[in-house]
């Protein structure tokens, strides 16, 4: 009799998910359990970039805020409708860690450190479509769902839904956005949360008009920065492995998203690409 009450409530809990915790991730189109609504992680998203503002040194330099405001702001248009709640916001943080975020409702971070790393827009341009890729697709709302499961209670979600966000709420909001440093019972993201992201990132980067292919030399230089400094320093390097593997699904990525690059170039509307130019000249 127990058993069978057992069995009911997990059935129970089950329907409960399935009603209202499936959320199809754009572009892909697959079905990801996700608990809590988008609004609940953006308030959380909000107060947790409040917070890294004020843990961190916010940089004043011009060129590197325009850098990244220009490429960002390009992504942020690909995205689109990705990710409705967005209320765009990039900043450049002074500090040698080779790190970028970006956290729901679209607050976006980038590190001196990684910023020097990436040589050209067509590489920062990569990053910043990978991170955004990990909020329009949820995979931090998802690994706080798993989380939440893992731990059997429904307190972490519980709290983000109060109105008074808990800072316990946010810190696991930062932790799963890779925005925070790890800790027990969040997983780093997933192999297939990697995935997805190079897979969306890549989209969002060569509709905006930047080559995809700067995606394998930016992750290559990662790898090697991987390997000199031995064990990852830093979350970013944690949940963002990049091995031989993922060199090589990037350059099976690359062909399939490079149709997007060259669409996105020879269409009016895109400044500055040569091919743009070219056709206009060709066209009178
Ligand atoms: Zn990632």
């Amino acid at each position: 009799m127990i058993a069978l009450k057992k069995l009911f409530a997990a059935l129970s809990l089950g329907a409960t998910l399935l009603l209202f915790g499936c959320y199809t991730v754009p572009e892909t189109g697959r079905q990801a359990l996700v608990l809590g609504s988008p609004e609940q992680e953006v308030q959380l998203g909000a107060q947790a970039f409040q917070e890294i503002r004020t843990q961190e040194t916010v940089s004043n330099d011009p060129a590197a805020l325009a850098r990244v405001n220009r490429v960002g702001q390009r992504i942020a248009a690909a995205v689109g409708n990705d990710l409705p709640t967005a209320s765009w916001e990039f900043v450049v943080f002074d500090s040698p860690e080779l790190n970028a975020f970006a956290l729901p409702g679209g607050k976006v971070g980038v590190y001196t450190g990684l910023l020097n790393l990436a040589s050209s827009d067509d590489e920062l341009a990569m990053v910043i479509g990978h991170e955004i890729a990990h909020v329009t697709a949820r995979h931090g709302g998802e690994r706080m769902t798993r989380a939440q499961i893992l731990q059997g209670g429904g307190a972490l979600l519980g709290a983000a839904a109060d109105a008074k966000l808990s800072q316990s709420a946010a810190n696991l909001a930062k932790v799963a956005y890779g925005a925070g440093a790890n800790v027990v019972g969040i997983l780093p993201h997933s192999r297939l949360q990697e995935t997805e992201a190079d897979e969306i990132g890549l989209r969002y980067a060569a509709r905006a008009g930047y080559d995809p292919r700067a995606a394998v030399s930016f992750w290559l230089k990662m790898n090697q920065q991987n390997a000199s400094k031995g064990a990852p320093a830093f979350s970013f390097l944690s949940t963002h492995p990049s091995g031989e593997d993922r060199i090589a699904q990037l350059n099976e990525l690359v062909p399939q998203v490079l149709p997007l690059y060259e669409a996105a170039t020879g269409r009016s509307g895109v400044i500055g690409q040569p091919n743009e130019i070219g056709r206009r000249e060709i066209g009178r």
